[in-house]
């Protein structure tokens, strides 16, 4: 077994990249530097994230509602913001070598790369720029949003107006952010093109710490829930002097990741200085009219602010683990079924007509449901292995008894067990099994069935 929290980035980096869940951008060009794409195996569970994110926070709950705004945002929602001004790191260059350093990373005062003089350190914005329209001049740049906070703000009253809902509630959206980030690498954990996801909860004042505290628990256990284990989960409070301009008290929740403990997700209160700012720049007011209470007030504002990327890295990381088998290391990634790229792999003993028939039949009634492979290449030992490695929870194999009882094999990643089931009741069964649950139960009339 992986010993908890040990599993290497090499590792990780190397499983991505060999099996198809993540490549270097552009890589037939060298690569993009901190920018990444996702295979078809990564596309498939960062989907199953962001589904988990919206089941929870959109689909299960009555009090959050759903936004998409664009990428591009009014010039002034960064001035408002704090980004134009604030969302700047302090940076030094190297007199010698040219690379630069963020002044808080830095040990010694003298480049770490070659040793070489410092300059004095000077704020470099970390928003991406571009420009509007045909012409390239000051008064057209625009900015790639940095975060997808903003687009809940400035739609915080479309929202009130537009749905029935009072606060205290909340907006989320998932989406793209960019950063020109100086310091970059460990693969996606830092990366200068990626995707957030982050709930605006909206509450009145002298209620937030109540509803801080809510969300810190709620936070964790989503984590928890998905399968990562609680010891490789921590809270941290910021210190005041490190306190983001915009938030009276912040925890991230961070997670032991192969490089020590790093953030995982922000939870910030923001108190009012989102929608204050937003009033003074806009001239628009952002308050809120209570209709029970006929109060006025700008409502306070709890962030939990995750990254899907962040996350992918470390349900990939909890996931990983290595066991012998035989006489060779078996591979696998225990993912929750939620997050599993591909559900089920359907395999046929041989590639003899009557079983692919068979198999092919199964194959296309199971894809009615779920992301399922078909592989037939190779012993089914190494079928079992391909699977093993990219987390699949269930294979079914389709052998020549099969054809006679109607039967297949369900076999379960994690434990190797194996049951046979009839094909009529396959799809409860690996229902039931996908949803968590230990038994087979079978439509009504049928029997229970029991590992
Ligand atoms: P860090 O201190 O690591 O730079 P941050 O405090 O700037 O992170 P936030 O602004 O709080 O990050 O962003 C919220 C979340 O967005 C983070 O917890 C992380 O999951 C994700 N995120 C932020 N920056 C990046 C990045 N460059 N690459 C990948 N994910 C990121």
């Amino acid at each position: 077994m992986t010993e908890p929290g040990k599993v290497s980035m090499e590792k990780i980096v190397s499983l991505c990249q060999r099996r198809g869940f993540i490549f270097p951008s552009s890589e037939i060009y060298g690569g993009l530097s901190s920018c990444w794409d996702y295979g078809p195996l990564g596309v498939e569970l960062k989907r199953n994230i962001k589904d988990a994110w919206w089941r929870a926070v959109v689909q299960e709950r009555d009090d959050i509602v759903g936004l998409d705004a664009g990428i591009l945002m009014h010039p002034q929602t960064w001035a408002a913001s704090g980004h134009l001004e604030g969302f700047s790191d302090p940076l030094v260059e190297c007199k010698n070598c040219h690379l630069r350093w963020r002044v808080d990373d830095l040990k010694d005062k003298n480049c770490p790369a070659c040793g070489g003089e410092l300059t004095k350190p000077r704020l470099f914005n970390l928003m991406f720029k571009t420009f509007m329209g045909p012409v390239e001049e000051e008064a057209n740049v625009v900015y790639l949003r940095p975060e997808t906070a903003q687009g809940m703000f400035v739609n915080f009253q479309n929202v009130v107006n537009t749905t029935r809902k009072r606060i205290p509630f909340g907006i989320t959206q998932i989406g793209k952010a960019f950063r020109n980030e100086i310091t970059t690498g460990n693969f996606v954990f830092r990366s200068r093109e990626f995707e957030q996801m982050e709930i605006e909860f909206f509450v009145k004042p002298g209620t937030d710490e109540e509803w801080f505290n809510y969300w810190l628990e709620e936070r964790l256990n989503w984590y928890v829930n998905l399968g990562i284990k609680k010891e490789h989960l921590r809270l941290r409070q910021h210190a005041k002097d490190e306190l983001a301009h915009y938030a009276r008290v912040c925890y991230d929740i961070d997670y032991l990741f192969p490089m020590g403990w790093a953030e995982l997700e922000g939870i910030a209160n923001r108190g009012d200085f989102d929608l204050v700012q937003h009033t003074k720049y806009s001239g628009k007011s952002l308050d809120y009219f209570d209709d029970e209470t006929k109060e006025r007030f700008i409502p306070y504002i709890i962030e939990p602010s995750a990254g899907v990327d962040r996350s992918a890295l470390a349900f990939l990381c909890d996931a990983y683990d290595e066991e012998p088998a035989e006489d060779e290391i078996r591979v696998l990634l225990h993912f929750h079924p939620s997050l599993a790229p591909i559900k089920v792999a359907v395999l046929p003993l041989s590639r003899r007509e009557k079983l692919v028939e068979a198999a092919k039949q199964v194959y296309a009634d199971l894809r009615q449901c779920w992301i399922v492979d078909y592989d037939d290449a190779q012993s089914i030992g190494r079928r079992y292995r391909r699977q093993d490695e990219i987390g699949t929870p269930f294979c079914i194999t389709i052998d020549f008894q099969s054809l006679e009882d109607k039967q297949v094999t369900i076999r379960e990643r994690d434990t190797m067990k194996q049951i046979r089931v009839p094909i009529s009741e396959l799809k409860a069964a690996l229902a039931a099994k996908l949803s968590g649950e230990d038994l087979f139960v079978l439509p009504p009339g049928g029997q229970i069935w029991k590992e």
